[in-house]
């Protein structure tokens, strides 16, 4: 679909991977520098000095800066020189001062965190460090009919590695997302807006995206009563009341975002997780247990469509000489060959699963007899004819694998794979290279 009507801004996004940390007690400077070290593989240097840290910026580009905000060898200004230097700064200072706070928040700045304990503060950075990196790559759909909100609103997201899409109305964002199927991962927007307001808008993508999918917050001045609620119970993962701080702002997208990646690193356990537990690890096909999950559908759906299924048992002819003759490694690779072989005879409907060791068993829906035994002898010439290469060995052999098949339309699975089995070995004993149905 065509999204280039609304363009990404990311010109602005960067990878982290160079910092300086400029702090003038050496113990937290040092501790800041090895948690840095320990976590990410960046260059990380110290500097305890302004004079220090100058000459180091003068002589190598950071992408980030975590800066104390008194140096011995202050100046007074420092923290605008390096903002105007066009540097990424995260401050730290030991001071709760209200007025400190908000001077240095009127800076382009990441964050501006307090010195609590040492613990609280690397795991803090760490996080935070950990999350630019990701944002690059996480957009931002920001929706506002005032132009001057959108630009206060695209200089919190710039500052924090994100990229961004800007909207005037929420029609824009409905027709960009559900119209043209286009992408944004998190959306910001306004409440009172023409065309379709914040809530309307909310509204009508809840039906398209789950909160854990597209988080919205939602941002507005109207001081309707139960606006808030009406906002969560649309489906906003947050509120924002205006007038608010920047840093407010930013915490709760950030906390937004933290949760957004939190919910995509389960998703993605989950997912290697349901793998591990189904498929084999050597060959990546389908393991047993995935065979006794399923068989059930297969088996019930044959019966009801009268339409047999049949099973191959395949097994590869002495296997064990060729792990003697050419080692495990060589071994394992014949079993990844056959694998990938089994794979692309099959057809996408077929379920190809590693038996155990050497043995493998392929599940076909809806076939004959006659087509049943085509596909077995089809199978066992291919892998006659293509020879195992063990690359790191400039090692090639060849292999051959017996075949026992069985067809019906028993709910007993176990029925057939114990025919298929005898068959089997009736073809190691006539022999092996061959195929009994
Ligand atoms: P047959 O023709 O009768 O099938 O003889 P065979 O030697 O292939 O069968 P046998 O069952 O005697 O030996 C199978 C061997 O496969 C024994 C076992 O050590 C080996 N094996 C099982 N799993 C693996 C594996 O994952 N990798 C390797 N390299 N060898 C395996
Ligand atoms: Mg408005
Ligand atoms: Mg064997
Ligand atoms: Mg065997």
């Amino acid at each position: 679909m065509q999204c280039d009507q609304y363009s990404i801004i990311n010109s602005h996004c960067k990878a982290i991977k160079h910092i300086l940390i400029i702090e003038d007690s050496v113990s937290l400077g040092n501790h800041l520098k090895e948690m840095i070290d320990e976590y990410f593989s960046f260059r990380c240097d110290i500097a305890t000095t302004e004079a220090q840290a100058n000459e180091m910026i003068r002589r190598k580009r950071y992408d980030l800066i975590i800066t104390d905000v008194y140096l011995p060898d202050s100046s007074g200004n420092f923290l605008g020189e390096l903002v105007r230097n066009d540097l990424r700064l995260i401050v730290m200072t030991a001071s709760d001062n209200d007025e400190l706070r908000s001077s240095i928040l009127t800076l382009p700045i990441i964050d501006y965190v307090l010195k609590s304990d040492a613990k609280t503060l690397v795991d803090y950075l760490v996080n935070t460090i950990q999350r630019l990196n990701s944002n690059r790559d996480t957009v931002i759909g920001i929706c506002d009919d005032s132009k001057i909100s959108r630009h206060l609103m695209a200089e919190l997201v710039k500052s924090q590695n994100l990229p961004y899409i800007e909207f005037a109305n929420g029609q824009e964002v409905y027709d960009f997302l559900v119209k043209k199927n286009c992408h944004m991962d998190v959306l910001v927007s306004d409440y009172e807006m023409p065309k379709m307001n914040g809530l309307e808008l909310i509204r009508h993508l809840r039906h398209e995206y789950l909160t854990c999918e597209l988080p919205i917050i939602a941002i507005s001045s109207s001081d309707k009563p139960h606006l808030t609620v009406q906002f969560l119970k649309a489906g906003a993962n947050d509120y924002i009341k205006k007038p608010f701080g920047n840093e407010e702002l930013c915490t709760r997208l950030n906390l937004t975002l933290d949760q957004l990646y939190a919910n995509r690193r389960n998703k993605a356990l989950r997912i290697a997780l349901e793998k591990a537990a189904t498929h084999d690890f050597l060959t990546q096909l389908y393991n047993r247990n995935f065979f006794f999950t399923q068989i059930h559908h297969i088996t019930a759906d044959a019966i009801r469509q009268k339409k047999p299924y049949g099973i191959l048992m395949i097994d590869i002819d002495h296997f064990k000489r060729i792990n003697d003759t050419y080692g495990h490694h060589a071994g394992d690779t014949a079993i990844i060959h056959l694998a990938s072989i089994l794979k692309n005879t099959a057809r996408t409907s077929d379920y190809c699963i590693r038996w155990g060791g050497e043995e493998f068993l392929i599940l076909i829906p809806h076939v004959s007899t006659k087509e049943l035994a085509q596909f077995a002898e089809r199978l066992r010439t291919v892998v006659e004819k293509s020879p195992v290469c063990v690359v790191e060995e400039k090692l090639t052999f060849n292999i051959t694998i017996s075949i026992g098949g069985s067809v019906g339309l028993s709910e007993n699975s176990q029925t057939m794979i114990s025919q298929a089995d005898a068959l089997l070995y009736d073809a190691k004993n006539s022999g092996r290279n061959c195929v009994k149905i």
